[in-house]
């Protein structure tokens, strides 16, 4: 663990690899991702340059792996194939459906709930901020009530290079994006090393069927950090996720940068994919990721307040994200083998760890199912030494039933982290004062003022106390 302020060049590093972040909003959500032109930037971004007066190991040797030449008749496409523009490919049928009163096989599970039904009123437009005005988001923002949410300015657009004033102060407000600073709720990595925290980004997308079977055939489970706009257009994909096993978190409703978003406009986005996530499943996620990792404590507080503690992806000391790339294969900025390699890297990084480790991949692209399913899962399985493939909620040890607001037995929310060193130090003790005072969520139950435990009554109801705010030191992992 190193404590450092990120050098100038450090934040310019990082700056350029958010110039391409912010691409990927375009890009994730565009549909029509074979449509979509490459825009002249052809490289990966580079590894964040070690800070000055760090000790980081050097960078270790990419394992070697061997990936076999596939072909026609085969379901995976040559490595040299999953490229932009790559031909459609038929998508995998669902397995299974699932009728109201099944239950997922996890101890604690409810039945499922009536078959979801969509009805245009019903939902916010897709990939859109939802209104902020209605009753329902309205209604959410109380939740927020008793906590002290930072009164943190929203960022420009998310990006370092967006907004120099916000990533000069990135340290001060935990923002994750310039820096990688992250709090001790925030979820970056796996307790027990060489365990892989194994997740998908962005769907549920046409291509999951195809990952879910090759999950199966393989008794691997993940996580799936849902958009609520994908949720609503495939639930029976959803069910099968869930019904599998796996576990499933929010994503948000139209893959925004959160920090740039207001309050009223965070609670919208998370409000809704849960109220999605719920009438399908008939359960609401305690976890969430932000997309692009775009958290800051005042993101953190209201997903905090909300009952969500945010999971992000590993970065190694030297700075280096956990990020297989293969979400730049769609629109054309890396390919199929460039995304291998970064995979590659991850691997050799993830050995050096004391911990182990969480990934960014996504099931929202064809390429990036192909890549998973055909190159990056069948490496690790055959990687030595030996990797433990899990869901991140299984490999910090939580119950699958605390993994849902409507059956968690958690009386400690948020959930606490083995990985990020409890010895972090606060730099900011008016922020750290500015911690919760407690309250409740769900509109029941005390407050507390002992700072990071909570409690949990009435079925539903958080004690929280905002341990996010307790430790202002940055802190890179
Ligand atoms: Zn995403």
């Amino acid at each position: 663990m190193k404590f450092y302020y990120p050098t100038l060049a450090a934040l310019f590093t990082l700056a350029s690899a958010n110039d391409l972040h912010a691409r990927h909003a375009q890009l994730a959500h565009n549909k029509r991702q074979n449509n979509l032109a490459a825009t002249g930037a052809t490289t990966s971004s580079a590894p964040p340059t070690p800070p000055a007066g760090t000790s980081a190991s050097a960078p270790a040797a990419p394992p070697q792996i061997t990936t076999t030449p596939l072909g026609p008749g085969t379901d995976i496409p040559p490595l040299a194939s999953i490229v932009s523009g790559a031909p459609p490919e038929a998508t995998a049928a669902l397995t299974a459906t699932f009728s109201p009163g099944q239950k997922p096989t996890y101890s604690g599970a409810l039945p499922l709930p009536s078959t979801f039904v969509f009805r245009q009123g019903d939902w916010p437009t897709s990939d859109v901020v939802p209104d902020t005005t209605t009753p329902q988001v309205q209604a959410w923002m109380q939740e927020l009530n008793g906590f002290n949410i930072p009164n943190i300015p929203p960022t420009a657009d998310g990006t370092c290079v967006g907004d120099p004033t916000a990533a000069s102060d990135a340290a001060n407000r935990g923002w994750w994006t310039c820096g990688g600073f992250t709090r001790v709720t925030d979820i970056v990595a796996c307790p027990n090393k060489l365990t892989w925290g194994v997740s998908f980004d962005d769907g549920p997308s046409d291509y999951s069927t195809k990952l879910l079977d090759f999950l199966g055939q393989k008794s691997l489970q993940a996580t799936f950090f849902v958009v609520g706009s994908r949720v609503i257009e495939r639930p029976q994909v959803l069910l099968e996720e869930y019904m599998s096993g796996h576990e499933i978190s929010v994503h948000t409703w139209s893959h925004r940068p959160l920090t740039k978003l207001t309050n009223e406009q965070v609670v919208a986005e998370l409000g809704w994919t849960r109220k999605a996530i719920q009438a399908v499943l008939g359960v609401t996620p305690t976890t969430m990721r932000p997309p692009y990792g775009d958290i800051d404590d005042r993101v953190r507080a209201i997903s905090m307040a909300m009952g969500m503690t945010p999971i992000i992806w590993t970065r190694s000391p030297s700075g280096q994200q956990f990020d297989t790339n293969d979400w730049r294969v769609p629109g054309g900025l890396v390919n199929g083998t460039d995304s291998l390699t970064s995979f590659q890297q991850i691997l050799g990084n993830a050995t050096q760890l004391d911990t182990g480790f969480v990934v960014l991949q996504h099931d929202l692209f064809q390429q990036t199912v192909d890549l998973a399913v055909g190159y990056s899962l069948p490496a690790a399985l055959s990687f030595q030494p030996q990797l433990t493939l899990e869901p991140i909620g299984k490999c910090q040890g939580w119950p699958a039933s605390n993994l849902y607001l409507e059956t968690t037995t958690n009386t400690t929310f948020p959930f606490t982290n083995s990985t990020i060193s409890s010895n972090a130090t606060t730099t900011n003790p008016a922020r750290a004062s500015a911690a919760a005072t407690g309250a409740a969520h769900g509109g029941s139950g005390g407050g507390s003022s002992s700072g990071a435990l909570g409690s949990l009554s009435s079925g539903v109801s958080f004690l929280v106390a905002a341990a996010l705010a307790l430790v202002g030191g940055l802190l890179v992992v």
